[in-house]
């Protein structure tokens, strides 16, 4: 049934416009100039908001997840602001998502939240899966998320790309992430200690930080690790070259 809306015309047509695009137009320009937060927005406004398909609404929808963390009931219901990314073509999906989650400057909010989108709807690229795995710990975190999603259809290219990440091949891109130093401690000074992410120090043995709960590699005990992810490629694998 939503896939029945119709799209909105945003395009003049040889010169001439059409009123319903002028129209759209200035209701878009008025929902960004008086949106103010995504818990004060009316339901009509963000039912035309995500299923309008317009790219002016990407800077507000990517504003609005950084409000998220605000109450812990709006992170349990997803905001209907969100399903925004469900209407675009998949390809533009695809691009506006991953394209974010490798910019440099985005929060854990918007971070949780677009993985969040690109798993319900399934938006699988392994060109870009590649390009989070070669960035930060952060980016290969959301590439291991990806990894564990079921494709609809898998090309040659898609099968191939899988095999490179066969045997311990993904489970190796992710090291240890802490440095290993001398403490400086007025009583432990000159103990080895390995130096967390966060910037607390921990005795060599300890195998999760004292202060953040993160390991050495810097995953959280609830996290996705490369182990599980490596196993499902492995067997997806095998069972593709049975076939
Ligand atoms: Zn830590």
């Amino acid at each position: 049934m939503l896939n029945e809306l119709k799209h909105i015309q945003t395009e003049a047509v040889g010169g001439d416009i059409d009123g319903s695009v002028i129209k759209n137009k200035i209701k878009v320009s008025l929902i960004i100039e008086r949106y103010t937060g995504i818990y004060t927005m009316d339901n009509a406004t963000s039912e035309f908001t995500a299923t309008s398909r317009l790219t002016e609404f990407v800077h507000l929808i990517f504003k609005a997840m950084n409000e998220t963390g605000l109450a812990q009931e709006y992170i349990n219901c997803q905001p209907a602001l969100f399903r925004y990314f469900d209407f675009l073509d998949k390809d533009q999906a695809i691009a506006i998502l991953y394209g974010q989650l490798l910019s440099d400057d985005l929060t854990g909010a918007q971070f949780k939240l677009i993985s969040k989108a690109i798993s319900s709807s399934n938006l699988i690229d392994y060109d870009q899966v590649e390009k989070l795995l070669a960035g930060s710990l952060l980016t290969k975190k959301a590439a291991l998320k990806v990894l564990t999603l079921d494709k609809d259809w898998y090309s040659v290219q898609d099968i191939a790309y899988l095999q490179t990440w066969r045997g311990e091949s993904l489970v190796q891109l992710f090291q240890e992430v802490v440095t290993v130093k001398e403490s400086k401690g007025m009583f432990s000074s000159g103990k080895e200690v390995w130096e967390c992410l966060c910037g607390y120090s921990n005795k060599l043995d300890a195998t999760a930080c004292s202060s953040c709960t993160k390991d050495k590699r810097g995953f959280g005990s609830e996290e996705l690790k490369p182990e599980a992810v490596q196993k499902l490629i492995n067997r997806k694998v095998a069972v593709i070259e049975g076939i």
